[in-house]
């Protein structure tokens, strides 16, 4: 096919500017935590998750990273995500993308969906999958059921 030399050329392949990409060992400096993922937003939205609601990163034990998701975490790292464990709910795990606040993962599970620093509301349907995230156990917390 013809050039045609006044084009300045892949402008639909290219992401928009304010989507980044981070693997391992780089983090995005955007984030005051470090974050990697997968066309991450600058409210921690990715290329799995993209709805309004979509604004927390969630830290995982196995690299004390935060991730948009599991999705990126796997694509970012290569290695097998662990979940946040359990002794450790009393420490930030989450990062709300709105604000920049984090939260500990007890705040986050015990919460409202919602930022308790900004009130911008979150996903709750990532409640069916925490499990990914944290590390939670069927023996004990009888408000949640496992039908694992
Ligand atoms: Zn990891
Ligand atoms: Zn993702
Ligand atoms: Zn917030």
């Amino acid at each position: 096919m013809p050039t045609d030399s006044s084009d300045p050329s892949d402008r639909e392949t290219t992401p928009p500017a304010d989507r980044k990409t981070t693997t391992a060992p780089d983090t995005d400096p955007r984030f005051e935590v470090p974050l990697r993922g997968i066309d991450v937003d600058p409210e921690t939205r990715c290329a799995h998750w993209d709805a309004p609601v979509d604004v927390v990163a969630l830290r995982f034990g196995c690299c004390e990273t935060y991730y948009p998701c599991d999705a990126c975490h796997d694509a970012a790292t290569g290695h097998e995500a662990v979940p946040w464990p359990r002794e450790r709910f009393d420490e930030p795990a989450v990062l709300c993308g709105v604000c920049g606040a984090t939260l500990t993962a007890r705040a986050y599970l015990d919460g409202t969906d919602a930022c308790p620093a900004c009130d911008a509301r979150f996903n709750p349907g990532c409640r069916k999958h925490r499990d990914r995230y944290f590390e939670v156990k069927g023996s004990d917390g009888g408000e949640d059921k496992d039908d694992l």
